[in-house]
């Protein structure tokens, strides 16, 4: 089987790993029909800790990277409701159900958290390992492609579920890489009155207000908009989706007084906070990590799958995994903005009739 395996820093290499063998009791074994790359794993990418330090790590060194997976079930073990054939989107998180958080619900927060891609192998193979509870069968009318982007869109859905969004809301989605532009879809879908999406590349912001943003500006043009939107007092809710503390400092000013600045960019910079300020505007900073695979990422399938979030306009790059070094991460690195979702195909295109219907949606 061959999985594109971390190292160590910049070290992904595609190699040939044994069979996986028998999924044990309440896992499955999936052919990888599709799976994205996303900034986290360019994070993971850069800066992760050699391959024999936590958290990187898998059981038995080198990782499989991969958190957006899609795929199809090759094998069930025992206790498992899934059926051989099933197409499932892949939520990701291996938790220990047992712990204070999981017990509320917080799996994300989970004591001994471990996510495919990030602390045990993930989905750039073409056959996974994975607990048949994070796998989430979808329609067959969606496109394994898309269903790849359940997971990021479950981090917007999240995100807003956060950000207790008013109907009617003015929103501002500092960022528009994959993440600002499912944001700003899925704030709309819950009620948003305007949306704003801020980001300096002219072909996104294009990119957004074709996906329903109502105004798309350039960082340096942001405040003097948001001000004329909002009679000068700024955004109810701002969303940082770009990553760096400079866009976490944004979007924190351009939230008006009382209302809510949501992080959830990856980022590890450092913001100086102007406490007296900070206090005299009664704001909201909350950060919104990832996703459940209870409600968030079922509510991501849903909206996939009913075509309300459209995610093939963000597709820039179908590649296949011997690809995925020099046209996936350092394709993403060498031009951030020449490239939006990348997505790899480890068994080959998706069959013709999914191809069909990817041209007819497309
Ligand atoms: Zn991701
Ligand atoms: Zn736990």
């Amino acid at each position: 089987m061959r999985a594109a395996r971390m190292y160590g820093r910049r070290d992904l290499r595609v190699v040939d790993l044994p069979e996986l063998g028998s999924p044990p009791p309440g896992w499955v074994r999936l052919r990888v029909e599709a799976c994205g790359i996303c900034g986290t794993d360019l994070e993971v990418y850069l800066n992760a800790p050699r391959s024999d330090e936590p958290p990187l790590s898998a059981a038995d060194g080198p990782l499989t990277m991969g958190h957006e997976p899609a795929g199809v079930v090759v094998e069930t073990g025992p206790d498992v409701d899934l059926q051989v054939g099933q197409r499932v989107a892949v939520e990701g998180h291996l938790f220990c159900d047992t712990c204070f958080w999981c017990r509320r619900g917080d799996y994300a927060l989970c004591a001994t958290l471990r996510s495919t891609g990030q602390g045990a192998d993930g989905g750039l193979a073409e056959e996974m390992l994975v607990p048949a509870r994070i796998c989430l069968p979808y329609a067959d009318t969606l496109a394994p492609e898309h269903a790849a982007l359940a997971e990021p869109t479950s981090v917007a859905c999240r995100a807003v579920r956060r950000a207790r969004l008013e109907p009617g809301s003015t929103v501002v989605v500092v960022g528009g890489g994959s993440i600002g532009l499912l944001l700003s879809q899925v704030a709309r879908l819950r009620g948003a009155g305007q949306v704003v999406v801020v980001e300096p590349v002219k072909r996104r912001r294009e990119l957004a207000t074709c996906l329903g943003a109502d105004l798309a500006v350039a960082p340096e043009d942001a405040g003097q908009a948001l001000a004329d939107l909002t009679e000068g007092v700024g955004a109810d809710v701002a969303f940082e989706a770009g990553g760096r503390p400079e866009t976490v400092r944004r979007a924190l000013e351009w939230t008006r007084k009382g209302g809510r600045t949501v992080l959830l960019g990856v980022t590890n910079g450092t913001l100086e906070l102007d406490l007296l300020s900070f206090l005299l505007s009664e704001k909201e900073l909350v950060a919104s990590l990832s996703h459940t695979y209870d409600v968030d990422f079922p509510e991501a399938v849903r909206l996939l799958e009913t075509g309300q979030v459209q995610v093939e306009p963000l597709i820039s790059d179908r590649i296949s995994l011997d690809q995925v070094v020099t046209h996936g991460f350092e394709a993403l690195l060498a031009e951030p903005d020449a490239h939006l979702k990348v997505v790899v195909l480890p068994n080959g295109p998706v069959e013709p009739a999914r191809a069909a219907d990817l041209e007819a949606t497309g």
